[in-house]
C-alpha cells in the first residue's frame, strides 16, 4: 500500500488580527536552517545572540532574560508561577480577557489573589491602585496587561509603578502585543517580570515567549518556601540552561530560536523608536481612514498596534470578515467576550504594520460596506 499525501499548500494571507502579524520571508528561511543539537556550541552562540537582543528589545540589563519554550501565554505562567506561592497575596487588574487570564493563572499557584476590575475599553486608573495597596499593604506581586488585545487599549504603567514599587510591591507585566511595536521601556519602568510573544509584533511565528526578570523578582523567586509548580516553567532550571552552566532541561525549539533571532535582528536593524514610530503612523492613518467610513473606535486610549471598533450598524462582522478573507485573503479579528458579534478588530503589528497593509484593508472595506472616503482620508493622514 502506497500513501500519497495530499498536497499541502497554506494559502497566503494577509495578517492583520489580533496576531499572529504577518511573518517576513527573512524569518520564514531563518526556520529552514540545518537544525542543531540543543548543546552545540553554534546553537548556544545563538541563544547567547538572542538574549543580548531581547535585552536590547525590552530596554533592559536584567540577567535573567530568555525566550520560554511555548506562546506568550506560556510567558504568562513562567512569570505567575515563578513569583507566586501558597501564602502570597497579589493583585491583578481585569478590563479585558487578558487581565481576566492573568488572574486565572495566579489563582492556580494557591496564593491569594484580589482583582481591581475596569469597563472592558477603559484602562485602570492609578488612584485605584493606591486604594488596593492603602487596603492590602502586604501584596507581594501586582499583574497588569501594558496592551489588551482584547478591547484594543493601551495602559499608562508609569504612575501605577511607582505606586506598586512605594508599596513594595513587584510589577509584572504583559507586553504580548505591545514589544516592539508601542514605547515600552521594562529598566525605566521599573517592571519586575515581563513577558511577551513572537507572533505580535515582533512578526514571527508563534512559539516562542520571551521572559525578563528585575534582580528582585529573582531575589523572590529564590526565597521561594515551595517548589515552582511547573516543572516545565521552573526558571531555577531554565537559567541554568541559558546561563553559563548549560545544563540540559528540555530540548529547546532550535529552528524556532533562529526564527526570533532574525526577528529580533529586523527589530534592531529598524531600529526600536523607528519602528514605535511607524506603528502610530500607521495607527493615524488606519483611524483617520475607519473615522472617515463612520467607524467608531471602542477605547479612548487606543493602542497603535491594534485597533478595535464597534462593528458598523446594521453589518453582520462575521459576513464581513468572511468576505474580507474569501475576496482579499485579509484576516482581522472578532470581538471577544462582551464584544462578541459588536466589534472588529485591526491589527497593525510588525511586519503588518504599512501603508500598504492600512490603505488595503481600507478600501476592501470601502468596497464591501458599499462606503467611501477612508483610502482618501488615510492618504491625508500620511501626507501631514
Ligand atoms: C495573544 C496574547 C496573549 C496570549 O498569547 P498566546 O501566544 O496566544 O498564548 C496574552 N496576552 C495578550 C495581551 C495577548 O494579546
Amino acid at each position: 500500500m502506497s500513501f500519497t499525501a495530499p498536497r499541502f499548500a497554506p494559502p497566503e494571507r494577509i495578517l492583520m488580527g489580533p496576531g499572529p502579524s504577518d511573518v517576513p520571508k527573512r524569518v520564514l528561511a531563518a526556520l529552514a536552517a540545518p537544525t542543531l543539537g540543543h548543546l552545540d556550541p553554534e546553537y548556544l552562540k545563538i541563544m547567547d545572540e538572542v538574549r543580548d537582543f531581547l535585552r536590547q528589545v525590552f530596554r533592559t540589563k536584567n540577567e535573567l532574560t530568555m525566550a520560554v519554550s511555548g506562546t506568550g501565554s506560556a510567558g504568562m505562567e513562567a512569570c505567575v508561577v515563578n513569583l507566586l506561592e501558597p501564602g502570597d497575596e497579589a493583585g491583578v487588574c481585569v478590563n479585558g480577557v487578558f487581565g481576566g487570564r492573568m488572574k486565572d493563572v495566579m489563582e492556580r499557584t494557591g496564593a491569594t489573589v484580589r482583582a481591581i476590575e475596569a469597563p472592558w475599553g477603559e484602562t485602570i486608573d492609578p488612584a485605584v491602585v493606591a486604594e488596593f495597596f492603602a487596603k492590602h499593604p502586604t501584596t507581594k506581586v501586582f499583574g497588569i496587561v501594558h496592551a489588551e488585545t482584547s478591547t484594543g487599549a493601551l495602559q499608562p504603567l508609569e504612575e501605577i509603578s511607582k505606586i506598586v514599587h512605594d508599596a513594595g510591591a513587584l510589577l509584572l507585566v504583559d507586553a504580548v502585543t505591545s514589544l516592539g511595536g508601542v514605547p515600552l521601556d521594562v529598566d525605566a519602568l521599573r517592571i519586575d517580570a515581563i513577558y511577551s510573544g513572537t507572533q505580535k509584533c515582533l512578526s514571527c511565528p508563534p512559539g516562542l515567549a520571551p521572559v525578563s526578570f528585575s534582580a528582585a523578582a529573582v531575589a523572590k523567586i529564590s526565597e521561594r518556601k515551595t517548589k515552582v509548580q511547573s516543572w516545565y516553567l521552573d526558571m531555577s532550571m531554565l537559567r541554568s540552561y541559558w546561563g553559563q552552566e548549560r545544563v540540559y532541561h528540555h530540548t529547546a525549539p532550535i529552528n524556532m530560536t533562529y526564527a526570533l533571532r532574525e526577528a529580533l535582528a529586523i527589530v534592531l536593524e529598524e531600529g526600536i523608536e523607528a519602528r514605535w514610530g511607524r506603528h502610530q503612523k500607521n495607527h493615524l492613518a488606519l483611524r483617520a481612514g475607519l473615522e472617515a467610513i463612520g467607524l467608531k473606535y471602542i477605547p479612548k486610549n487606543s493602542l497603535a498596534t491594534l485597533n478595535a471598533i464597534h462593528a458598523p450598524e446594521g453589518v453582520d462582522e462575521a459576513a464581513l470578515r468572511r468576505r474580507l478573507l474569501a475576496e482579499y485573503g485579509i484576516e482581522i479579528g472578532a470581538g471577544l467576550g462582551p464584544f462578541k458579534g459588536k466589534a472588529i478588530r485591526i491589527g497593525l503589528m510588525g511586519a503588518s504594520s504599512t501603508k500598504k497593509h492600512v490603505m488595503l484593508v481600507l478600501a476592501a472595506l470601502e468596497d464591501i460596506l458599499r462606503l467611501s472616503g477612508g483610502t482618501a482620508a488615510a492618504a491625508k493622514a500620511y501626507a501631514v
